[in-house]
């Protein structure tokens, strides 16, 4: 091991700080430990023990705050997406419409294996509630969605909103079940 620009090892080092500066060296090398422990050499501008040096640093390193990332207010980034929303529009709807027909199969079976598994522990969880006080369990659900009317209305209207895509493809998927259901049953 090495130490300093001029390459200085232990035994070539001065064993006091004096003679090390005296010599112009980096570093001098006492041969007794620091006060924690390490048996390594110290720096003649400071007689700091170099492995103490080094363990510092990497502390001070592991230490320094990240960069803050620039803060920006939900308002500001509703506006930023929105004016990428408007710029981009026409590419954004052709790849989401691309998107669709490519993966309409999987989309479709991802949705409802999704809906499937989500009604079913919904629907679970509803069951025993119910069963555990069927009268209240009806009167708790009639007074909440009279309390909730306006909201309940809002979301639902949202949702479509939101998902127009989706139903339209639900309903299109259950129309065309339908009339091959119809069809079958024409031919009998
Ligand atoms: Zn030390």
């Amino acid at each position: 091991m090495e130490y300093g620009k001029n390459k200085l090892t232990i035994e070539e080092m001065y064993s006091t700080l004096k003679e090390g500066k005296d010599a112009g060296h980096s570093h001098y090398f006492k041969g007794v430990p620091c006060k924690h422990g390490h048996l390594s050499p110290r720096f003649v501008s400071n007689s700091a023990c170099v492995e103490c040096n080094r363990i510092a640093g990497r502390k001070a390193y592991v230490k320094k705050p990240r960069k803050p990332r620039k803060v920006i207010s939900k308002e500001e980034r509703a506006e930023k997406q929105r004016r990428y929303y408007l710029k981009n529009k026409e590419k954004l709807k052709l790849h989401k419409q691309k998107y669709y027909i490519k993966n309409k199969e999987r989309i479709l079976r991802k949705h409802r294996e999704w809906l499937k598994n989500n009604k079913e522990r919904e629907r679970e969880r509803e069951y025993k509630r119910y069963w555990k006080d069927p009268e209240k369990a009806i009167a708790r659900s009639k007074k909440y969605y009279k309390e909730h009317r306006e909201e309940i209305l809002v979301k639902k209207r949202e949702y479509r909103k939101k998902n127009k895509l989706w139903i339209r493809m639900m309903n299109r998927e259950y129309y065309l079940k339908k009339k091959k259901e119809r069809e079958e049953q024409s031919k009998k």
